[in-house]
């Protein structure tokens, strides 16, 4: 099974074009999304999350994001420790989501991938790009942030200039149509290279 890696920064449309290979019958596994969910199911992780940020890690069931976030934001070795309790319990249940797939190839949404030196993990990388101030304006307009906010973001990830270095096709989402013709190219190459 071909493991295709999607990344790409804030508000490039990751999850967007991953909808795109869905809708053309292509299983996507969004790891930011498990990671989630994992974080708000697990006893193991609520436990180790509690045990790094306190009680305030959590309000009843649901993780405490805005807290979280505030707190990693400003503490890149909070982000490295919450990432080792995590990390690995998505990549496990990853796994177990593969085997059960059948498929010619299977898409991963990850945020972070070249970041972690994750490559070795993906037999393909599609980065997605789009224009900075398109970025900003989705979202701004989809979290409510500010533009302060998400530009500090951008500023903290790999650049654009870079992720194309090292990945073998790229995605452009300033507008839907390109995206989406770019999208079935890739299908069409990738479903070659499986046959
Ligand atoms: P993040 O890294 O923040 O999770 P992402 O890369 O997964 O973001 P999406 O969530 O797919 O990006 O897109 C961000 C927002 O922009 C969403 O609200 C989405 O509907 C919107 N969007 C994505 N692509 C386009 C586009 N081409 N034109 C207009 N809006 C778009």
């Amino acid at each position: 099974m071909i493991i295709v890696g999607l990344t790409g920064g804030i508000g490039s449309g990751k999850t967007t074009i991953g909808k795109f290979f869905k809708s053309m019958g292509i299983p996507v596994y969004i790891a930011d999304k498990e990671a989630k969910d994992l974080m708000k199911r697990s006893k193991v992780i609520r436990r180790k999350l509690v045990k790094l940020f306190g009680e305030k890690a959590y309000v009843g069931d649901e993780l405490n994001r805005s807290y979280l976030s505030s707190k990693i934001f400003a503490d890149e070795a909070l982000l490295s420790k919450m990432n080792a309790i995590v990390h690995p319990k998505v990549g496990a249940h990853f796994k177990r989501w593969l085997k059960k797939q059948d498929a010619p190839y299977i898409i991963k949404e990850a945020a972070i991938i070249f970041e972690n030196g994750l490559e070795g993990q993906y037999d393909v990388i599609i980065t997605v790009v789009a224009d900075e101030d398109l970025r900003i304006g989705r979202v701004v307009k989809r979290d409510n942030s500010s533009i302060d906010r998400v530009k500090a973001i951008i500023n903290n990830q790999l650049s654009d200039d870079e992720k194309i270095k090292k990945s073998d096709f790229i995605i452009e989402n300033n507008d839907l149509d390109t995206a989406k013709k770019q999208t079935e190219e890739i299908h069409q190459l990738l479903l070659q290279r499986t046959a």
